[in-house]
């Protein structure tokens, strides 16, 4: 995608988001980011967005176009988590993180892809996680939308890829965020071990692959899950 379009980072105020949009940037971007309550410092177009109302997202994507020029990519990040043991799950807590995590991201992309379409060019790139085909305990609902994301990547980048549109997931392993933060010492050591790279990823190397996957470099990669977690999930 031509250096100076349009990139909207879903998220893009804290965490990989803003590491992506910081990459992006530096780049020579136009980047818009959604944010809720937290404005990051940086050169980006910032709307206030909530992925869980399909009007907070189409609303801001009219806004950034109508501002900044058509959407050429979109990174589809935002998302949540909160472990607990299936037994215990609340109705409720599944409720919220499918509906961050699966259905906002299905709303970003249903208004994304709209623009893209009538362009001829875009590149969609959900963020999705390790633990969405390797599983993880605790983690059976945030998984689950995890692995959601390839099957709804798939079937777009099936329906889109004769318009001049790619659709991948990037795939992190253990990536230092707040998301993270409240691991337990013990599951963050067991993770490492498990890693043959011995440690977690650091934001900007999630943002440099999300950075290819938007270049002329990758113009040929459509449906694809890159794994970026250190060889965790090798094999799945
Ligand atoms: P953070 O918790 O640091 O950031 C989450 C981001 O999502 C924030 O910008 C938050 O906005 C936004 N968000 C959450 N809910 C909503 C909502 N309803 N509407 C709009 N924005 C929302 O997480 P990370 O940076 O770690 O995670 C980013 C993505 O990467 C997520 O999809 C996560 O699942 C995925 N991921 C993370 C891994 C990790 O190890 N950290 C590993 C694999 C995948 P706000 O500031 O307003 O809350």
């Amino acid at each position: 995608m031509s250096v100076n379009g349009v990139v909207f980072v879903t998220g893009g105020n804290r965490g990989i988001g803003l590491a992506i949009a910081q990459r992006f940037a530096l780049d020579g971007f136009k980047v818009a980011i959604s944010y809720r309550e937290n404005k990051p410092t940086g050169d980006f177009y910032m709307v206030k967005a909530d992925v869980t109302d399909s009007k907070s997202i189409d609303n801001a994507i009219d806004e950034i176009e109508k501002n900044l020029g058509p959407l050429e990519v979109v990174v589809i990040n935002a998302g949540t988590n909160k472990d607990s043991l299936a037994m215990r799950l609340e109705d409720v807590d599944m409720e919220s993180i499918i509906n961050t995590n699966l259905m906002g991201s299905l709303r970003v992309a249903r208004r994304s892809v709209k623009s893209m379409m009538k362009n001829r060019k875009g590149r969609i790139i959900f963020i999705g996680s390790v633990v969405g085909l390797l599983g993880s305990p605790g983690q059976m609902v945030y998984a689950s939308t995890k692995a959601g994301l390839i099957g709804a990547a798939r079937s777009l980048a099936r329906e889109v890829g004769s318009r001049g549109v790619t659709v991948n997931v990037v795939a992190p392993g253990y990536v230092d965020t707040d998301m993270t933060n409240d691991l337990e010492p013990a599951r963050k050591e067991m993770i490492t071990a498990n890693t043959p790279l011995g440690r977690t990823a650091s934001a900007s190397e999630i943002a440099g692959v999300v950075r290819f996957l938007a270049s002329d470099d990758a113009s040929y990669i459509t449906g694809a899950v890159i794994p970026v977690d250190g060889g965790l999930g090798m094999g799945h």
